[in-house]
């Protein structure tokens, strides 16, 4: 998993404003935010949490954040409670329904980094945003559940957090699309060594010059081909193998 993303753990200290150390629930679902806090780092919103220990910020946090390269700072742990959709104010009716009265005991909150004001994110963060909720998709045993990605205002109702995906709702469909196409993936090649087969493939067709690019071997060795390529690539490969 490591060549997809980097991840950096560099957990807050247990205090009752950012890191309450409670136990988590069964995650049921994740939530995307941004950090409203346009070029800010991942490090620097993993300090703004952590200094909220002081009490002089209020509450707030989330398990991780996402900075512009790419990189992950986790900050708490996957079985633990952070602050992310706490809310004043009654819950969605979805949110209750699929979350119950309380959603901080069952999901877990991911923060991204963002260019400027609407939230638009770098490449690297869009995409290891979406390999990454793939991975926690199947680490939480979320895939094929009905409702298992949120954006923080589909909990709380109120807040337009992510702003980049609350206004432009057709980019959130797509996010969830390329999040479920990963998690399809990821159904289709389990075991290690159906990738090295498929790797000794791709390169063999490119040796014989039927595929004419490198690429299909980075995106095999690195994890990145989806579906619909691996359905085009086996198609190839059948082919050539009728062909003998
Ligand atoms: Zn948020």
């Amino acid at each position: 998993m490591s060549q997809k993303y980097k991840v950096t753990e560099n957990l807050l200290t247990v205090n009752e404003f950012s890191r309450p150390g409670i136990k988590l629930k069964k995650v049921k679902g994740i939530v995307i935010h941004w950090v409203a806090n346009p070029l800010s780092t991942a490090a620097a919103n993993r300090n703004f949490f952590e200094n909220r220990k002081s009490g002089n910020s209020g509450y707030g946090s989330a398990h991780e954040i996402i900075d512009l390269d790419g990189s992950i700072i986790v900050d708490i742990p996957a079985d633990e409670m952070a602050y992310h959709v706490g809310s004043t104010k009654p819950y969605t009716d979805e949110a209750i329904k699929y979350l119950g009265s309380y959603p901080n005991n069952c999901t877990y909150g991911i923060e991204c980094t963002h260019i400027d004001w609407t939230g638009k994110m770098t490449d690297e963060t869009y995409k290891t945003l979406v390999h990454r909720v793939a991975d926690l998709m199947q680490q939480f045993d979320l895939v094929g559940a009905e409702k298992p990605l949120w954006l923080h205002q589909e909990v709380v109702g109120w807040k337009d957090c992510h702003r980049w995906f609350v206004n432009n709702p057709e980019e959130w469909v797509k996010f969830k699309n390329d999040v479920n196409e990963r998690c399809e993936m990821a159904l289709q090649l389990t075991e290690q060594w159906q990738w090295d087969m498929l790797y000794e493939n791709v390169k063999t067709l490119r040796e014989k010059g039927i595929l004419n690019t490198a690429d299909w071997e980075t995106k095999v060795k690195n994890k990145t081909i989806t579906v619909h390529e691996l359905v085009w690539l086996n198609t190839i490969i059948m082919k050539r193998l009728l062909e003998k």
